[in-house]
């Protein structure tokens, strides 16, 4: 299921609609965001539907960061910006609009708007906190 018909995504790799193409390889391709959070701002994108990150085979994961330094350099280059912010949505509580996985490579610029400013959490006590590691790390290593 490497591609599917009603996704934007798709379309766009397919070449059934057009974007503004910066990079491409056999795994990815990265275009500029039609509506960027900043000049400049792309949007890296496997060649594999997958609505998640987690269910991404292992070579379009690896495909898609190794992408990153190249075009974030040459992002950085043409636009002066002085950093870039990675960001991935992932489900809609996250804000992910488009269900297919992409990584936002978004440029910052010294006297850009702040993007991410939560408020931070704290955790009750340091015993709450490893406990939770601890069974996140179960949940990972099986
Ligand atoms: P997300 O909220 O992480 O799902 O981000 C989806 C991004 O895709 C948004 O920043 C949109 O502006 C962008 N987007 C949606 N349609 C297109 C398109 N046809 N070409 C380029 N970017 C798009």
């Amino acid at each position: 299921m490497p591609l599917v018909n009603d996704c934007v995504f798709c379309k766009i790799i397919k070449g059934e609609i057009p974007c503004s193409k910066v990079f491409e390889n056999d795994k990815v391709l990265a275009f500029l965001d039609i509506a960027p959070f900043n000049h400049g701002h792309v949007l890296i994108v496997p060649k594999e539907h997958q609505h998640s990150v987690t269910t991404l085979d292992n070579d379009y994961l690896a495909a898609i960061m190794q992408a990153v330094p190249r075009i974030a350099s040459a992002i950085m280059r043409e636009t002066d910006a002085g950093g870039f912010n990675l960001l991935l949505n992932n489900g809609s509580v996250a804000g992910q609009e488009v269900p297919h996985v992409h990584l936002h490579v978004i440029p910052r610029f010294t006297d850009d708007i702040m993007l991410f400013n939560p408020a931070k959490k704290s955790y009750p006590d340091m015993k709450a906190m490893q406990d939770l590691a601890e069974r996140i790390s179960k949940r990972i290593n099986g």
